[in-house]
């Protein structure tokens, strides 16, 4: 079977675009409705990634629009460095609200990279200013995704993202990954005695670095590209906390893709009885509509910063940026308005039903997630979890072309079982979808991967 005739554009010829890949051809995305975008062709897709897991609310929303458009004709711009602007303060303080108990402030960025780049510097200067000098290596799990920026890069545990970029950054230790699916103490039931168990491999790094040096943990609550909706074991993330408090390290979770609602809570950590010591978070935070990314300590970490003469070390020129605040808290009052953290929540539960339904085919090896932040993982062999032979490329291109045929946008990912093998799909609608929605995306999955047995022979 062929794929479906699509009008596209080669890397080459992107205007002056250096893109992502030359070597390619790229359909044109010309705009999009809610749940959908079309391409140059007029043909319609059901975006069941909402974008890259940003597009929380859906496309082109009026409301904010109006909004932008509003702060861009009052003032579009003014340096964070040298004043104030309301809408600032107005979006932090709404966040604020929105943030667990202890979390009243943060520092608004550009992107998640950034977001992340910040929280390990603020580690680090937190440290530093109490006269813990020595203190300033962040761990980072496997299998995991902070960014691309050096220091993001640095905590990341993802070979297929950073390899080529190694000596350009510190390598920080990482701890094993902590997924059930693929615990070694388990078949995936191992419940809190594993989690406990796998958040002490944490313990032991620290002891081997010497605690003196480590500054934070970081950890994604639950797992984006690195690992579709993967998380671990009840307890993992109780005893992490613990860990940390032993040894003055900090507790960094990064929400970029879990937070502002995509998996049925407000922040993913708060599906476990767990206070970090910063958050961050981009991505669902203003919708797609406008680059933000935002760092979001705890009082106790903000209490340290609060005496300083000279402050945080770090900024940037979009730091607290009007237009984009503006844009933000729009987004977060369409998300309050509509209750959109209770509906990813209970559509989610509906679509994570629904698609046991894919278990009917051989190699959907696992479907996890939680609220809206679901994934399928694919192997070649359910009983030893063994990856697909046309594990990479072939079979995530596939995936994807033959998502486009069945008019569903998937985001196949993978490289996450010994570094480069391992096939995996993100599936992260906006928030705004109904049972009736979701129950189109089953049945578009379902066709997808018919499509894609048939291809490959599976
Ligand atoms: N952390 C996580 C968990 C992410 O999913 C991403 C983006 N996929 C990032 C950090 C980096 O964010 P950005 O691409 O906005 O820099």
């Amino acid at each position: 079977m062929s794929h479906q005739q699509r009008t596209t554009t080669p890397g080459t010829e992107l205007g002056g675009m250096f893109p992502r890949v030359f070597d390619t051809e790229y359909v044109t995305i010309t705009r999009g409705q809610g749940h959908y975008v079309w391409d140059a062709d007029d043909n319609r897709y059901l975006d069941a990634i909402s974008g890259n897991q940003n597009v929380n609310i859906g496309h082109g929303r009026e409301e904010i629009a109006a909004a932008a458009k509003e702060q861009i004709e009052t003032l579009e711009y003014t340096s964070s460095m040298l004043f104030a602007n309301e809408p600032a303060m107005e979006y932090t303080a709404k966040i604020a609200e929105f943030t667990p108990d202890g979390f009243e402030h943060t520092w608004l960025v550009g992107s998640g990279s950034e977001a992340n780049e910040s929280a390990i510097k603020m580690a680090r200067q937190y440290h530093f200013e109490r006269g813990d000098e020595r203190k300033y290596k962040v761990i980072g799990r496997r299998r995991s995704y902070h960014g691309n920026t050096a220091g993001a890069m640095a905590v990341s545990g993802f070979p297929a993202r950073k390899d080529k970029m190694e000596p350009l950054f510190q390598n920080f230790p990482k701890a094993p990954s902590a997924t059930p699916y693929r615990c070694p103490y388990c078949d995936g039931d191992g419940g809190r005695e594993c989690g406990i168990e796998r958040a002490n491999e944490l313990e032991r790094i620290i002891q081997d670095e010497g605690a003196e040096s480590v500054a934070a943990f970081i950890t994604e609550p639950v797992t984006g590209a690195a690992n579709a909706g993967a998380y671990p074991h009840d307890g993992y993330f109780e005893r992490v906390r613990e860990i940390c408090d032993e040894y003055n390290v900090l507790m960094i979770v990064d929400e970029v893709m879990a937070g502002f609602g995509r998996t049925g809570e407000n922040f993913g950590i708060e599906h476990w009885d767990v206070t970090p010591d910063i958050i961050t978070s981009a991505k669902g935070m203003t919708g797609g509509y406008t680059p933000v990314g935002g760092t979001m300590p705890h009082r106790r970490v903000v209490e340290v910063f609060e005496d300083l003469e000279n402050g945080f070390q770090h900024g940037h020129t979009y730091c607290f940026n009007p237009a984009s605040a503006a844009i933000g808290k729009a987004v977060l009052e369409y998300m309050q308005a509509r209750d959109l953290v209770a509906n990813s929540r209970q559509v989610g539960a509906h679509l994570h039903e629904e698609l046991q339904r894919l278990y009917k085919y051989d190699f959907v090896g696992d479907i996890r997630g939680k609220g809206l932040m679901l994934g399928i993982e694919f192997v070649g062999d359910r009983e030893t979890k063994a990856p697909l032979e046309d594990t990479g490329e072939r079979f995530q291109n596939e995936l994807f072309e033959s998502g486009l045929d069945n008019s569903i946008i998937t985001y196949p990912t993978g490289g996450h079982v010994d570094a480069s093998k391992g096939d995996l799909t993100l599936l992260t609608p906006p928030l705004t979808i109904d049972e009736a929605d979701a129950d189109e995306i089953v049945d578009r999955m379902d066709a997808t991967l018919a499509d894609v047995a048939d291809e490959l022979g599976l």
